[in-house]
C-alpha cells in the first residue's frame, strides 16, 4: 500500500505537472473564464510544496490535510476551495490507515468528489471538473471491483477522467464564471475538468 512518503512524492508530482501546464490551463480560463486557473493551482501546489517541505506528516490522511489547508488558504477564485475540500473530504476517508491500499484509494477519490459537489452544488454535465471526476470515481471503483491493485484503480481513474474532460467541450456551462457566458461556453474545454484529468493522471504515472 501506499505509505505517508509514497504520497508526498505523488503531491510533488502533483505540483509538477501543475506547474508545467500552467500556462495551459490559464489560456483554457482565457477562453470560458478570467484566465487565472493555472496561475491559481500554481500558486497553490508551490505553497504545498513548500508547507511539505517544512514539516512531514506522518499517515496518508495528515499528508492530505496539508495539501487541503495549503489550498484553502492560498488559491482564490472557484478552485481553490473545491479542491482544497476535495482533498480534505480524501483525508478524512483516510484517517484510519497508515497505508493505503485500492480500496482506500477508492474510498478517498469517492470522498473528494462527495466534497466537490457539496461545496459547488454541479452536476454531471454542468461543464465543470464534475466531468472528469464523476466517471474517474466510477472507474477507479469498477477496477478495484475487479481486484486491481493501486496502479490499476488510479489508471482507470486517469483514463476516465480524460474522456471526461474532453466531452465536456461541446458542452454549454451552467457552473462557475463560464457559465455568465451562456452558450459561448461550448466549444471549449472546462479548464477544472482538465486540471482534474491531470491531477489524476499523475497520480497514476507515480503509482505505475
Ligand atoms: P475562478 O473561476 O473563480 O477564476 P478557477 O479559474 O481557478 O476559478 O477555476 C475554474 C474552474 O472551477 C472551472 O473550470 C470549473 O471546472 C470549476 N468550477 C467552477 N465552479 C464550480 C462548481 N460550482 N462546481 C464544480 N466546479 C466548479
Ligand atoms: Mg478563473
Ligand atoms: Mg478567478
Amino acid at each position: 500500500g501506499c505509505t505517508a512518503s509514497d504520497v508526498v512524492a505523488a503531491i510533488k508530482a502533483v505540483a509538477d505537472v501543475v506547474a508545467e501546464h500552467k500556462v495551459e490551463l490559464t489560456q483554457l480560463d482565457r477562453a470560458i473564464g478570467d484566465a487565472d486557473h493555472g496561475e491559481n493551482l500554481n500558486r497553490g501546489f508551490t505553497a504545498v510544496l513548500a508547507a511539505l517541505d517544512g514539516a512531514t506528516p506522518e499517515t496518508p490522511s495528515a499528508v492530505l490535510k496539508t495539501v487541503a489547508t495549503t489550498l484553502i488558504s492560498k488559491v482564490g477564485g472557484a478552485a481553490g476551495p473545491l479542491y482544497g475540500t476535495a482533498f480534505l473530504r480524501a483525508a478524512t476517508a483516510t484517517a484510519k490507515s497508515d497505508e493505503l491500499d485500492a480500496a482506500a484509494v477508492v474510498a478517498a477519490l469517492t470522498a473528494a468528489l462527495e466534497g466537490v459537489v457539496a461545496r459547488g452544488k454541479a452536476e454531471p454535465g454542468d461543464k465543470t471538473m464534475v466531468d472528469a471526476l464523476e466517471p474517474a470515481v466510477r472507474a477507479s471503483s469498477a477496477a478495484a471491483d475487479d481486484g486491481g491493485d493501486v496502479a490499476a484503480v488510479l489508471r482507470a481513474a486517469a483514463d476516465a477522467a480524460a474522456s471526461g474532460a474532453e466531452a465536456t467541450i461541446p458542452l454549454v456551462a451552467r457552473k462557475g464564471r463560464a457559465s455568465y457566458l451562456g452558450e459561448r461556453s461550448a466549444g471549449h474545454l472546462d479548464p477544472g475538468a482538465r486540471s482534474s484529468s491531470l491531477l489524476l493522471r499523475a497520480l497514476a504515472d507515480v503509482a505505475a
